[in-house]
């Protein structure tokens, strides 16, 4: 017999649930809207490559997190772990080089393979912001305010902390790279086996390291600050500058470092203390090194994604959007089918949410009106079509009052609370 669980890490979304990220994700579009980005729509899947290029062969999604498989062709694909490599594959194969600024928001599925725990599953859902082609701060400062008035709409912007750091311009890194390697050199004997891979290929991700013996080596590694050159300092000040002027709080974090290869300049995430251990709910950064590292021109861009799960357990009850109450148009016995079944088109026609009461014995279909939280249940029996009426039940008041057929969505618009 098939097993009937979801896969583990996997959930389905429904009822209140599914209220939440509808709320959620039309509060996103109407801000992203403001900020004039458009939508686009990228593949769940994507050749490998896409990916492994891009993130970097140390990261902890390409070394242990993708869904990869070999499809019936032959080919290696990977199931979207991340938006920001898919969003770039789609601007060079559509040849939007021509066109920038190009200014996306996306939401969908992301699936990486971790160990399944409270705000870390297998199959979730980011909603992903960026901004492509604009190398100047102003970028930065724009995808910061749109993520602020996100979650300020969302109610919880009072819970939330945004962490900035500078991961500097090319230059600077590589100083901060050799100092970061001959300290973790120094103490070799004592990283995690993962971090000693990092040494190797990358080291700034030892920093992003989650074990616990590495944390204490991290305390006293050099620090980024100490690095930036002119061109840094300027970009982070104005980033900084740009913040302030319209208000938007934050802490500089010099340890932060995002998961991914391509990050330069700015990187930030906003963070919760309410959600445990899993406490971040939007990430991102500046990433002018992604485009060529897949092959293309040098293109500058700016983004982040944040996570659907997470957002839901915080948004504030005030915002969320319940579902439209339906009228329940109920035909009473076997001759008021037919009548029943135009009149509920009809008042469909007019913009009214309407759900059949179909059988049963009447008291039963008024408790199940009640329960899908009718707001009107519309009673039809033969003896109210000769009389071209209906028996209206105000739920919540208990009264009833009969209603013309043809005023009756003209009586429900006028009279629903
Ligand atoms: P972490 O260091 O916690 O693994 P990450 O660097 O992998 O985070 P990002 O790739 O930056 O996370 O993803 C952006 C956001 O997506 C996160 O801040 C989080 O809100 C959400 N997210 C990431 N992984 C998961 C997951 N497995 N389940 C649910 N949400 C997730
Ligand atoms: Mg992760």
């Amino acid at each position: 017999m098939a097993r009937l669980q979801p896969v583990r890490g996997t959930h389905d979304i429904l009822g209140d649930k599914s209220v939440r990220f509808r709320t959620i994700f039309e509060i996103f579009k109407s801000v992203a809207s403001r900020y004039n980005h458009q939508e686009i729509d990228t593949p769940i899947f994507e050749f490998t490559e896409t990916f492994k290029r891009t993130l970097g062969d140390t990261s902890d999604v390409v070394t242990k997190e993708m869904y990869t498989f070999e499809d019936r062709g032959g080919e290696q694909v990977t199931l979207r772990p991340e938006y920001t490599a898919g969003i770039a594959r789609a601007f060079m194969s559509n040849g939007l080089h021509q066109s920038t600024p190009c200014k996306f928001y996306s939401y969908g599925p992301i699936f990486r393979y971790e160990r399944p725990q409270k705000g870390r599953m297998r199959q979730f859902h980011q909603m992903d912001v960026e901004i492509i082609g604009v190398p100047e701060a102003q970028a930065d400062i724009e995808v910061l305010a749109l993520a602020s008035d996100l979650l300020s709409e969302l109610g919880i912007g009072q819970h939330i902390t945004l962490e900035l750091n500078s991961l500097g311009d090319p230059e600077s890194r590589v100083l901060y790279r050799d100092a970061l390697v001959t300290y973790f050199t120094e103490h070799k004997s004592k990283l995690s086996e993962d971090s000693l891979k990092r040494l190797e290929k990358n080291p700034m991700r030892i920093l992003d390291s989650k074990d616990d013996g590495d944390h204490i080596l991290i305390e006293n590694a050099p620090r980024i600050g100490e690095y930036y050159n002119d061109v840094t300092k300027d970009f982070f000040t104005q980033v900084l500058r740009g913040l302030e002027e319209i208000g938007i709080d934050y802490v500089i974090n010099d340890r932060l470092v995002r998961g991914l290869d391509y990050y330069c300049h700015t990187a930030f995430e906003f963070t919760t203390d309410q959600l445990g251990s899993q406490g971040t709910v939007i990430a991102g950064g500046r990433y002018d090194g992604l485009m060529e590292m897949m092959g293309g021109p040098q293109t500058a861009g700016v983004g982040w994604a944040a996570g659907m799960e997470r957002l839901a357990e915080l948004i504030s009850e005030e915002v969320i959007v319940p579902p439209v109450r339906p009228v329940v148009v109920t035909p009473v016995g076997e001759n008021s089918q037919a009548t029943s079944l135009r009149v509920a088109h009809d008042l469909r026609a007019n913009g009214i949410v309407v759900d059949m009461g179909y059988k049963g014995n009447v008291g039963k279909r008024m408790k199940r009106a009640n329960k899908q939280n009718a707001v009107f249940a519309v009673l039809i029996g033969e003896d109210e079509i000769d009389r071209n009426v209906a028996m209206v039940k105000n739920l919540d008041q208990g009264s009833q009052e009969e209603i013309l057929l043809s005023e009756l969505s003209t009586y429900i618009l006028g009279n629903r609370p």
